[in-house]
């Protein structure tokens, strides 16, 4: 029997479910997947609210996976540096981008580059603690503060903002990101969508959460909630908006001395497209158009314009995946162009990287399966090819003197994230850098 050689580059969802797909389809497959930081779980450790660790308890099954025979961990690799995808591609019968979308939809709008305007990628993993992000400090030092875009990401960096102490302390909210944000003066934090109430992309356990703050109100203008959802609208996406619309309602015109009385404030500002950022170096506002949505869905400006005051704007417009020398990317979908998860030739992939950022956690399952039914084809067909995969692999970053990590090394660190939060109620401290992460394993030498 000839066992086929997979290398799947990125160790977040979509990655993990690709292996189990393969472990399922494949007759004792040899897996290895190839990760950038020396963590894995992607966007589970560094995408997922800090707050939000039921969601991040998927890893257990991921770990089960990461532990199957047949499958290693090379952590701490970086493909296009320390291994280049073609390289990759010649040793393994078939290559996975599993690698999401980690960068920012840019919104293209005059001053976004002024300091104080965050992409959600990079505020997110600021707060989650990702190494690539520790740099970041954003200045919380401001009242007010926009956040644009009517999604989840929208609603998770609203909440963590206002959020206190108390209500973060079973979070894994890096202790020094915590200080930046429990001591800031944050009262208001306005999420603006350029859309109405009913077109929010929220779901709605999210929203809910925002009337379960400890110490803030979320408010909605009443005169912005519809009558009625467009009739065309069905299914889960209907059932969805409705229960949106009940939670809003709730947010409507609160009571004002509660409004006045509470010590932070959640404002959802609908009908409102972003014109420009305001401020001489650093965000002093944004200038907003008011829009009517026509029948459709589509949005039109109606030449009204209004500013918000502020001195922090986070965007939180959707991501886009990350490019590799020769592969096309499709910037509409920020995906990887492929056809059904096909590349070309043994190049494939999965999740956001495959169909944009959208769905759940998971969503990437379905993208996992069908990759892993193609190449177990391919490889019915191919029969053995005489690739070298693992060995290959391990032999080239050893001639290189890349400092890789193992599943064993990566479990050995979670302890010690684990061990440094033992008197806290927070389930771990996160290592901020990858020397640090290094250090703790006490690695292989680089
Ligand atoms: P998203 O759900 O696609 O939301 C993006 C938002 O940005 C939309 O409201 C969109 O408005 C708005 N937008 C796009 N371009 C804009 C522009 N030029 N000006 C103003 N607004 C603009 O994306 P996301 O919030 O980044 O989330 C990504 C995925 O992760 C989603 O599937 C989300 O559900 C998921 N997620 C889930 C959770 C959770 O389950 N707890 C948490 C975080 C993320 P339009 O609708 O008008 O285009």
């Amino acid at each position: 029997m000839s066992r086929v050689k997979v290398a799947v580059i990125g160790s977040g969802p979509s990655g993990f479910y690709a292996v189990s797909a393969l472990l399922r389809q494949c007759e004792d497959p040899l897996i290895d997947i190839i990760e950038r930081l020396p963590t894995p779980f992607g966007l589970i450790r560094a995408g997922v609210a800090p707050d939000h660790q039921t969601t991040k308890n998927v890893v257990r099954a991921y770990s089960k996976t990461a532990s199957e025979a047949g499958v290693s961990y090379f952590g701490n690799v970086s493909v296009g540096k320390d291994v280049s995808l073609a390289e990759l591609r010649d040793l393994y019968d078939a290559v996975i981008l599993a690698v999401g979308a980690p960068a920012d939809r840019k919104l293209e709008i005059p001053g976004i580059d002024k300091a104080g305007v965050y992409g959600s990628a990079e505020f997110v993993g600021w707060y989650n603690g990702h190494p690539d992000y520790v740099a970041l400090d954003p200045d919380l030092d401001t009242e007010r503060v926009v956040v644009i875009g009517n999604g989840n990401v929208a609603i998770d960096v609203a909440r963590v903002l206002v959020k206190g102490p108390e209500e973060m302390a079973a979070s894994d909210l890096p202790g020094p990101v915590a200080d930046v944000i429990h001591r800031s003066p944050i009262k208001d934090v306005v999420v603006v969508g350029r859309r109405g109430p009913g077109d929010a992309k929220f779901t709605n356990v999210e929203l809910r959460e925002m009337r379960e703050l400890d110490h803030a109100v979320s408010i909605v203008r009443h005169e912005h909630l519809p009558d009625a959802l467009p009739e065309d609208l069905e299914g889960r996406d209907r059932r969805v908006r409705e229960k949106n619309l009940q939670t809003m309602e709730e947010f409507a015109e609160p009571d004002e001395a509660m409004v006045e009385e509470a010590e932070k404030r959640v404002h959802f500002e609908f009908y409102a497209s972003p014109l420009e950022i305001l401020g001489k170096e650093r965000v002093e506002g944004v200038r907003f158009e008011r829009t009517e949505v026509a029948e459709g869905g589509s949005v039109r400006g109606t030449g009204e314009t209004f500013v918000i005051p502020c001195g922090l704007v986070v965007t939180a417009v959707g991501y886009r995946t990350r490019s590799f020398e020769g592969i096309e990317f499709d910037a509409k979908s920020g995906s990887i162009l492929n056809t059904d998860g096909v590349v070309n030739g043994n190049l494939y992939t999965v999740g956001w990287a495959r169909r944009g950022p959208s769905g759940v956690i998971g969503s990437s399952k379905r993208d996992g399966d069908d990759v892993a039914g193609k190449i177990a084809e391919a490889h019915a067909l191919s029969g053995p090819t005489g690739k070298v995969g693992h060995d290959g692999l391990k032999q080239l970053l050893q001639d290189r003197k890349v400092a890789y990590v193992d599943f064993d090394d990566w479990q050995k660190l979670d302890a010690a994230e684990v061990e440094r939060a033992k008197s806290s109620e927070a389930p771990r401290e996160k290592f901020l850098s990858v020397e640090e992460m290094l250090a703790a394993i006490g690695t292989k030498s680089g």
